[in-house]
């Protein structure tokens, strides 16, 4: 099918859209529903979700489940605020949380999104290091192909070359960049990937607070899957050098990668995780900085007895009641079964993608499928031979993946990865 595309007047004319410009934006498609896994667009035309609206809808769209919870919640208040207030949603969400998070994890902060879950965990660490008697421990290592969020000091502990904010690397705070972790997940542990990380730790660990990653899986900034040998021996030199951890479990966490959380992959806790996304099952935006007892007691011991951060949305019931229902819906669905099943069609059918001459590599893990091109795809033509093709599927750079929501049916999934192939084989080099 040749897709006739109609872009709105208004929208291209006055909506700024996600990464594109105002004067030649890339074509946006007007969604009119979804529901499952399929995105209706306005003309009729029925989309297979292949990205859960970037990592987020794990349950698919329009859930009764989760419609339901908003709308009993949406009755008794749709907010209140946080400070000197508190609610069920609020209390529930966190009992639910510390049931599913590593168990050191004790104190729950709640954000609005995952990159000021990221702006919360970064200042908490240097709250935590000056309340040390630390403070010239305020800055942070990171490794390259990282990302955390478009906010400012997200922002700086993103990959500073590859990574979508390089235009604004003389404004932001200077970081530390360890490279990226060459070991695969799959493949064997080499010892001297953690040497450049080690010889940044040991030469300005008195000037660090605290070490930030993805754990196991970077996703924006490089959809990269590596070892967890590294998160043990990073986490080593963290504890030997006085550094927080920090997990970015924003993306990775809620099933994704075939554990609930990616840490487990490698069985270390941080001192202080992010969490958001499919925290809500994709309805709301929100997000949680998890810390451990002791960075919460030492901060609040400490003057000002406080730590310095208090949207105005947080902890929104409307965003918890929902976040409660989709845990418990997950935790009720049976996700490792689906998460397994869904690695597994991934794995056969992105593999003749491996022998296109297009294509550098192919990887999958959990319910994330990559098609790494040898060279960046023209988005515009891409995007709308996937529409053609009857499925929603958004690349960036040479990043050609899915994340599909776990609700996936095999048939559905079967869709997606045969127009994965195809289009990729069709990109002229
Ligand atoms: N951290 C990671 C690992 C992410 O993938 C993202 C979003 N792509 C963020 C942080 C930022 O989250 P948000 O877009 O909700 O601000």
């Amino acid at each position: 099918m040749s897709y006739n595309y109609q872009c709105d007047t208004f929208d291209r004319d006055h909506l700024w859209h996600p990464y594109t410009s105002t004067t030649n934006p890339l074509p946006t498609y007007k969604v009119k529903s979804a529901k499952g896994c399929t995105i209706t667009l306005d003309d009729g035309t029925e989309l297979i979700e292949g990205m859960s609206s970037w990592w987020c809808a794990v349950h698919g769209y329009n859930h009764p489940v989760l419609n339901h919870a908003i709308e009993e919640q949406l009755h008794r208040m749709s907010h209140v605020m946080f400070g000197g207030l508190t609610h069920d949603p609020a209390i529930e969400l966190g009992k639910l949380l510390l049931k599913i998070v590593p168990p050191s994890m004790q104190k729950i902060f709640y954000a609005d999104s995952g990159s000021v879950a990221v702006e919360v965990a970064l200042k908490m660490a240097v709250q935590y290091q000056f309340a040390k008697g630390n403070p010239r421990k305020n800055n942070f290592v990171t490794i390259r192909s990282g990302y955390h969020g478009d906010t400012w000091n997200a922002m700086s502990v993103c990959d500073p070359v590859t990574g979508m904010h390089s235009l604004f690397g003389n404004a932001l705070p200077v970081r530390h960049f360890a490279p990226a972790p060459q070991s695969r997940f799959h493949g064997t542990w080499d010892s001297t990937d953690i040497e450049p990380l080690k010889a940044i730790i040991e030469q300005h660990h008195a000037e660090l607070a605290g070490l930030i990653l993805e754990p196991i899986v970077q996703g924006a900034g490089g959809m990269r899957f590596y070892h967890p040998q590294y998160l043990r021996e990073a986490a080593a030199l963290c504890r030997r050098y006085g550094l927080l951890l920090i997990f970015d479990e924003i993306a990775t966490g809620f099933g994704r990668t075939g554990k609930l959380f990616a840490w487990e992959h490698a069985g270390i806790e941080p001192d202080i995780m992010c969490i958001g996304k499919a925290l809500t099952g994709g309805y709301m935006t929100f997000s949680a900085v998890l810390a451990t007892d002791e960075v919460a007691t030492t901060i609040s011991d400490h003057e000002p007895h406080a730590f310095m951060h208090g949207p105005t949305f947080m902890g929104n019931p409307l965003a918890c009641s929902v976040a409660c229902a989709s845990i418990n819906l997950l935790l009720a669905s049976g996700w490792q079964q689906k998460v397994k099943a869904i690695e597994q069609q991934l794995e056969e059918e992105l593999a003749p993608a491996r022998s296109l001459p297009q294509v550098a590599d192919v990887r999958v893990l959990g319910a994330i499928g990559v098609i790494e091109t040898r060279q960046p795809v023209d988005m515009a033509w891409i995007q709308r031979r996937f529409v053609e093709e009857g499925v929603w599927v958004r690349p960036f750079g040479r990043l050609v993946y899915v994340m599909p929501p776990f609700v996936i049916r095999p048939a559905e999934l079967h869709k997606l990865t045969t127009a994965l192939v195809k289009i990729v084989s069709e990109i002229k080099n």
